[in-house]
């Protein structure tokens, strides 16, 4: 059997040993946690040791979109552009570098000002171009519209939105799933093979950023038969539970590296896109309240139908009440979190999400990457009090971190940087302090408190449990947050693998 010892200032995780000096790993397991004397004894003599600063559980990500992450690189990236202008002038670039394609994608949730699809048809004539805001809506140009007949009168679909223009016709922003699905219905879709190339290269990607496990919060059919066969086929490189999305009772082969996970529920809309579901209206529009993107009766119907529990995205105060209603009805509060839960969570309802042992995955990255736009459209006081970390660990509810990426940096350390912090992308100044949490509950959101939702162990290191683990150049407990994003990870091991070394 492979054996391997590992050495470093050892942060377990385990309350009844939090620190360490030496981790013995035998095959697939943690043979022994102790000092290197002692965990020599438990495997052969001349057992290889490794030496880390630090040692920690591997990180979890209790929310990343792995298989976009991977789809990313194939598509046109948008996401950092800075205006109207530039958005443009890309897309042009992009068109005369790939002549003769039919269809462009794009990840596009850049903030500010929207180009129309007049505009965007001028820049790729005759091309289907998709522009996708963060997986919510879509921003498309003429060709698109005409080739999924969308026009004047179309009607709205349930859920979802054609945004128009004063006369009726289309503006190109097509709001939430149900509207997006009229033009994906009409474009070719990625096969089994393509996606599984999305998720080795996202797993590239997570590898060396210290996380072995990971939640895939929306994977449809093909995503999760590519999951299966990668699954099968002992290629898996991380742990990963797949939330299905818009799939009916999937069948899934579940292997020690995969789960099927809570049904993913998108209840409403984004923050930095405008259409959270909230009690008061946006501010500067006539009385908008946000997106609800299934009626309650679904919602409810949804909750009550899986016995995995459910994962509902739900950004804005309205949306968090109505999605703990329709928890409460479905009695499966346990298995069950809430994704986001950022714009005003109210003490009655992080109360409820406690009762009910309802987590909730909530994401810094986020909030670093749109902290400013949100106190743009909100206001610095209201912005300031988003994604409230100190509120819902006060009130006991149990959070996981994650990124929400691609778009938003993938590292844990970043993410614990900025959950200390509460500093956003453009200001010099944190956007609601009293919303930080200590380096100790940092540390906890990417590891126990990740686990949780992710449901493969408990985030923590001891005899017996699985050999997943990660070697940092710096001390998640003691640093500095500062020296959190200097921070390097140095290596990355699952199941007692090597799986990334710097
Ligand atoms: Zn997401």
């Amino acid at each position: 059997m492979r054996a391997l010892i590992i050495t470093g200032t050892v942060r377990t995780q385990d309350p009844d040993r939090p620190v360490a000096s030496a981790v013995a790993v035998a095959g697939s397991r943690i043979a022994a946690i102790g000092d290197l004397a002692s965990v020599r004894a438990t495997v052969p003599p001349g057992t290889p040791v490794l030496d880390f600063p630090y040692v920690v559980p591997g990180f979890v990500d209790s929310h990343v979109h792995l298989l976009w992450a991977g789809r990313a690189a194939t598509r046109l990236a948008l996401d950092d552009a800075t205006g109207v202008d530039d958005v443009l002038g890309r897309i042009a670039a992009h068109v005369a570098a790939h002549p003769g394609e039919a269809w462009i994608e794009a990840d596009a949730g850049f903030d500010g000002p929207l180009p129309d699809a007049a505009r965007l048809e001028a820049v790729a004539p005759g091309i289907g171009l998709v522009l996708d805001r963060k997986g919510h809506d879509a921003l498309v140009n003429e060709t698109a519209l005409r080739r999924a007949g969308i026009g004047a009168g179309t009607p709205d679909p349930p859920g979802g939105r054609i945004e128009r223009h004063p006369d009726g016709t289309p503006t190109g922003l097509l709001v939430e799933h149900p509207a997006v699905a009229l033009v994906r219905a009409v474009m070719p879709a990625a096969t089994v093979d393509e996606r599984a190339r999305w998720i080795r290269a996202g797993q590239a990607e997570l590898l060396p950023h210290g996380f072995t496990t990971v939640v895939d919060p929306a994977v449809d059919g093909t995503g999760l038969a590519a999951y299966e066969m990668l699954g099968r086929t002992g290629q898996l490189r991380l742990r990963v539970t797949a939330m299905p999305h818009g799939v009916v009772a999937p069948a899934l082969a579940g292997t020690g590296r995969l789960r099927l996970g809570p049904t993913k529920i998108f209840l409403d809309g984004g923050g930095s896109l405008g259409t959270a579901l909230l009690s008061t209206p946006w501010p500067g529009t006539d009385g908008y309240l946000g997106n609800q993107t299934v009626g309650y009766d679904e919602l409810a119907a949804l909750c009550a139908a899986t016995e995995r529990g459910v994962g509902i995205h739900a950004v804005g105060d309205a949306a968090i009440d109505l999605a703990l209603d329709a928890i409460t009805a479905s009695g499966r509060g346990a298995r069950s979190h809430l994704i986001h839960a950022y714009l005003g969570p109210t003490p009655a309802a992080m109360a409820r999400a406690r009762q009910l042992g309802v987590a909730v995955s909530a994401h810094p990255a986020l909030q670093w990457e749109f902290g400013a736009g949100l106190a743009q459209r909100l206001g610095a006081e209201r912005a300031a009090r988003a994604n409230p970390l100190r509120d819902w660990l006060d009130a006991g509810v149990t959070v996981g971190g994650g990124s929400d990426g691609p778009g938003p940096p993938l590292s844990a350390l970043h993410g614990m940087w900025q959950a200390r912090t509460r500093m956003v992308r453009g200001r010099d100044e944190p956007l609601g302090a009293g919303q930080a949490i200590t380096a100790a509950e940092a540390f906890a959101l990417f590891t126990t408190g990740a686990a949780a939702i992710a449901g493969f162990g408990d985030g923590r290191l001891r005899a017996g449990g699985p050999a997943d683990l990660a070697g940092l150049d710096v001390d998640p407990l003691a640093a500095d947050p500062a020296a959190l994003l200097d921070g390097r990870v140095l290596a990355t091991v699952l199941d007692g693998n090597l799986e990334f070394t710097l």
